[in-house]
This record gives structure tokens, sequence and C-alpha cells, in this order.
């Protein structure tokens, strides 16, 4: 088991990761090009924790997900699993290997509509995985015991067993997902999106179940989503995604009370308040997020942000840690004492 500097025991370890994906050529003598989902990412995410994933729809933040948990090879750089000791460098796992691993790194979907089988009873979709991992073998009685066990853990009466996904709402056909991965007693799990379908009364729901399964099985959560504010009741630290890079890392707290990326600024401002919170100027981000295929040079963000200079326009800036902990990719963050003006360029 690896620690970081603080002692904090590291479970993964995404190092300088890229994804491209290559375009379809329209021509014959086309040069190939590529959609660059993630273009060189480095963090390490710690046991226990639940890291929140926040950017906007197509900024890549899915495709990481997906990318740790192997479903897409990456096209550059390492992930390394750390378990009983032993650093597991992902990429160089055979398909076997890697079947033997799913257990322990589990996905929950974005969508509790298309994600379960129609044809499937809950009991059925639960116990898939537990008999293809060899938990249980097929018709075992103990395994209709532990599946109904998972269930009342997940909020679904054990009536529901032999019901089918149509039979349910929303909110319970994500319980039956989440109950299907957390079956498996997975020790990270990254969730998609995955109260984002739901009405905002069900969210706080599954929001609460994830947090109380996360306390009794010590999971590690990676929480994808394009709303800040979900992210905020749930996250231990929370990431910012922008075009296929990260732009601000920092515990949850702290990036709400001492932002320092003009994105991370942006996102927040677009979160209502009240009026006794004293409310907020909303900050208005301009045009629509560049392509991934043909990213502005420099900072990716210079041409929707408001404090760019000319600096910006010409050089990658580089992702640092300014404090203990709180990383950022911008030439001049907000709050530095040596920002150059701090105002906004109109
Ligand atoms: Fe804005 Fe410049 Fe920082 Fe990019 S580097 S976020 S353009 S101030």
């Amino acid at each position: 088991m690896k620690n970081d500097q603080n002692g904090r025991k590291v479970l993964l370890e995404v190092r300088d990761v890229k994804q491209y994906f290559p375009v379809k050529k329209t021509k014959l003598r086309e040069k190939q090009r590529y959609v660059r989902a993630n273009d060189g990412i480095t963090l390490e995410i710690y046991e226990g924790e639940t890291l929140g994933l926040v950017g906007e729809s197509g900024c890549g933040k899915s495709t990481l997900g997906r990318t740790i948990l192997q479903l897409y090879p990456q096209t550059h750089g390492d992930i390394i699993y750390h378990k009983d000791g032993q650093a597991i460098d992902l990429k160089r796992q055979n398909a076997e290997q890697m079947r033997v691993l799913r257990k322990d790194l589990q996905l929950i979907f974005q969508d509790p509509y298309s994600s379960l089988n129609p044809r499937m009873t809950v009991g059925q979709i639960i116990g898939e995985g537990l008999t293809s991992h060899g938990i249980f073998k097929k018709n075992d009685p103990a395994m209709k015991e532990y599946i109904f066990q998972v269930m009342e853990e997940c909020g679904l009466a054990t009536y529901m067993f032999n019901r089918y996904p149509h039979q349910f709402s929303g909110g319970q056909r994500q319980r039956i997902g989440i109950a299907r991965s957390l079956a498996l007693r997975p020790r990270f799990v990254v969730c998609d999106e995955a109260v984002s379908a739901l009405d905002v009364s069900i969210q706080s729901q599954i929001l609460n179940l994830l947090s109380d399964l996360k306390a009794k099985a010590g999971l590690t959560y990676l929480f994808i989503t394009h709303d800040l504010s979900v992210v905020k009741y749930i996250s231990d630290r929370i990431a910012v995604m922008y075009l296929g890079n990260l732009v601000e890392l920092a515990d949850a707290e702290e990036l709400f009370s001492d932002t320092l990326h003009p994105y991370t600024e942006a996102l927040l401002s677009a979160i209502p308040t009240t009026e006794e919170d004293g409310g907020r100027e909303r900050i208005l981000l301009e045009g629509d997020i560049p392509s991934p295929v043909n990213p502005p040079e420099g900072c990716k963000f210079h041409t929707r942000c408001r404090y760019c200079q000319e600096k910006c326009k010409h050089e990658v800036p580089e992702w640092r840690e300014l404090s203990d902990g709180h990383w950022v990719a911008c030439h001049f963050p907000l709050h530095e004492n040596n920002a150059p003006t701090g105002e906004v360029i109109e």
C-alpha cells in the first residue's frame, strides 16, 4: 500500500493518462485526427474517500472514469491499483486478470432506465455478477439469502426479488443498479452521473444511500457529475475538469471557500443561492465548450476566461500544487498574491 506525504493510503494512481479516440476520415488522404477526451491527467485517489469529478457535458469526465476501470484501454499513461501491498499496473493485465480485478472495481451507470436487462428479474440481475465471479454457484440457496441482505441494505423490499425492472420507479431502478454493483463487495466504485436522471427529492435519497453504504463498507467513490451542488454534499475532495484536463483539485470545502481557477469560479457562481446567503454574482461563460478535436492553444480555457492575458493564449499552464493538496492549472490563479491585476478583462 502506498501512502501520500500526509499518510493517506493511495488506492489508485492516475499518471499522465491520455485517451484519444480517432475521428472517422471523410477523405482518403486526410490526416488522422483525434478527439482528445483525456489529455494528460494525473491524480491520486485515496482509500475511503469520495472524489467528486465535475465539468460540463463532453469534457471527458465519464471517459476518465471508464478508462480508470479499463473499459477503454488508455492511449498513454499508467493507472496503478494498490492491493494487498502490490502495485498493479492495470494496463498490463490480460483479459482474465482484469476480469478477476473487475470485482473490486465497479461502475454505477447514469441511466437506471437502460442499464438493467428488462428480461431479467431483480434477483437475476443482482445474482449475475455473484455467479460469474464464482462467489456463489448457480441455484445455491445461500445466494438468495445474500441477495435479500443486499437488497435490504439498498432499501429494496425482498418481495421485489422476482419482479422485472419495468415494474419499478426511476429511484428504485437506481437502487437495483447500486445493489448489483455493491453485491460484489468492491473497493472502488465509479458513480457516473448516478443521480442525474432522477427527481431532486429522489436524488437526495440515493445520495444518502451511497453515503451510508460507503461508511459501512469503507468504499472509495469517484463521483462524476456536471452538477457542483450535488458533489458538494457527498465529496471529500473535488476535481474540476475542462476539455480533457483537470484545472483544479482541492478538499471540497476549500474548493468552495478558496477557489483558485476562473472556470471553477464560473461553475460555482451558477449554483442558485438565496438572498439570505448574500447572493453572488453570476458569471456567464460565453460561447460553447471548444472542440476536443482542435482545442485552443495555450490555456484551453482562454477563449472563455474573463481574466485571460496574452500569456494564456500561448503557454499551457502547469498543473501545480499551490498549497497543501490544492492543485490548479492557471497562470494567474484567483487570490494568489502574484496575480497580475486581478482585473476582469472586458
Ligand atoms: Fe484564465 Fe489565463 Fe488562468 Fe487560463 S491561464 S484560466 S486563460 S487566467
